[in-house]
């Protein structure tokens, strides 16, 4: 008799003495192991947001920028701003769960630097140690609503993507959008030409980077007029842009130049590194070039990318895990060869990519071109060493060129 009294847990069975805790329901009970477990499928199954993360398992910003480290050569200031921006942001997240009264705001964040420095380098690279949902965007196929291109909702589409369309994981994600300067104003005067990818979709854009409920084609584009919108709030959402904006060297040192004129002139004039003006850059000169000062604003962190030297080129070559050079070595490998590069033939590639101005970006197609005929040979040849020295390597891009030319 006195066992059937005992209240056990109506899911597992276990009795009071058995278990910690014990709850009481309508019609039943409920230990604290079966909510736990309840809790834990909840979780798999997407349900619960996952934004309890502990502060102890985050990577510090230092950390982050270690890891950045790895595979990006140089660009220290800017590996440190996004380093402490995505820590903020997770930071962000945990604070909006526990509702506390001081309510920390995003700071997005915009990185500066000419075309191939590294700015989709450093997204990609900080994209893969990231706990929340992360996606790259192309501000040049944005147009204002009702012209050829995208709506700017549509940034949003890639990243409810990348979160299995769990629109509360896409909320607390981040997004990358590359070209921002495409989008800047053309003139001065938004009423002398219609400007379609201009001032409206800055306007446009604007309202994403504020924060608001905004329907997304789940689809995407224009495409599909009969899909359900999808309203995602951006409120959480980070945002990191980036541009090489060109010619804006020019608006820095117009800056500078008034600026100049002042009792300090002279001071000021002996500071300035006129090979390197972006390190000046200021938020004005996004206005100047064409940004609208609203989303300027909504862009508190401003970071530029150095232009990449000599040294830089070199490090590129080799130093990062997954180094041109190395992915090269690891080919060969596969077909039982060891492949090495004379340090004179590395300094010949990049004497090539800077002679042709092809910076970073070139060195993969030039190291191509270099090896193009051991690529083909080597594997039926039953070489097992092969060392590209500085004549081999002119050789190949010379006869490259030629071709190149015969062919144009
Ligand atoms: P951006 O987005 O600034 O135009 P990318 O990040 O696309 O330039 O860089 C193009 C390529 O050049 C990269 O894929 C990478 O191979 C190389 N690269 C550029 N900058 C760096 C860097 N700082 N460290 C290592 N590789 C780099």
């Amino acid at each position: 008799m006195a066992e059937k009294k005992r209240k056990r847990c109506s899911f597992c069975g276990r009795s009071e003495e058995q278990v910690a805790l014990l709850m009481t329901g309508m019609e039943g009970y409920i230990c604290n192991e079966c909510v736990e477990q309840a809790h834990a499928i909840l979780r798999e199954e997407a349900m619960l947001p996952k934004s309890d993360f502990d502060m102890k398992e985050l990577p510090k910003p230092k950390e982050i920028k270690a890891f950045l480290d790895e595979y990006v050569i140089g660009q220290d200031e800017a590996k440190c701003a996004l380093a402490v921006s995505v820590y903020n942001h997770y930071k962000r997240l945990m604070q909006r769960d526990a509702c506390e009264d001081v309510e920390i705001e995003k700071s997005n964040i915009i990185m500066v630097g000419s075309t191939g420095t590294g700015k989709t380098l450093l997204a990609r690279t900080i994209a893969r140690l990231l706990k929340v949902p992360f996606t790259i965007v192309d501000a040049t196929v944005l147009t204002e609503a009702g012209y050829v291109g995208e709506d700017v909702e549509s940034l949003l589409t890639r990243l409810l993507q990348v979160a299995d369309y769990n629109v509360e994981e896409a909320e607390r994600g981040i997004v990358f959008i590359d070209e921002i300067d495409k989008i800047a104003r053309k003139s001065d005067n938004p009423s002398i030409t219609r400007d379609v990818s201009g001032e409206g979709v800055q306007q446009g854009l604007l309202k994403l980077l504020e924060g608001s409920i905004v329907n997304v084609p789940p689809q995407g584009g224009r495409k599909h007029p009969e899909q359900k919108m999808i309203a995602v709030n951006t409120k959480h959402i980070l945002f990191i842009c980036g541009g090489a904006f060109d010619g804006i060297e020019k608006k820095i040192a117009q800056r500078l130049n008034t600026h100049v004129v002042g009792f300090d002139s002279v001071q000021n004039c002996m500071h300035v590194d006129k090979g390197d003006m972006m390190r000046y850059i200021a938020p004005q000169d996004l206005r100047s070039f064409g940004l609208i000062p609203e989303i300027v604003g909504r862009l508190p962190i401003l970071t530029s990318l150095r232009p990449l030297d000599r040294e830089a080129l070199r490090n590129i070559l080799t130093e990062p895990k997954n180094s041109i050079i190395k992915q090269y070595v690891k080919l060969m490998e596969m077909d039982g060869v060891a492949l090495s590069f004379e340090d004179e033939a590395l300094e010949y590639i990049v004497d090539v990519a800077i002679e042709y101005k092809l910076g970073a970006r070139g060195l993969r197609s030039i190291v191509e071109t270099i090896m193009m005929d051991k690529m083909f040979e080597i594997p039926s040849s039953g070489e097992a060493v092969c060392r590209i020295t500085r004549e081999y390597a002119r050789v190949q891009v010379e006869k490259r060129q030629v071709l190149n030319m015969a062919l144009s």
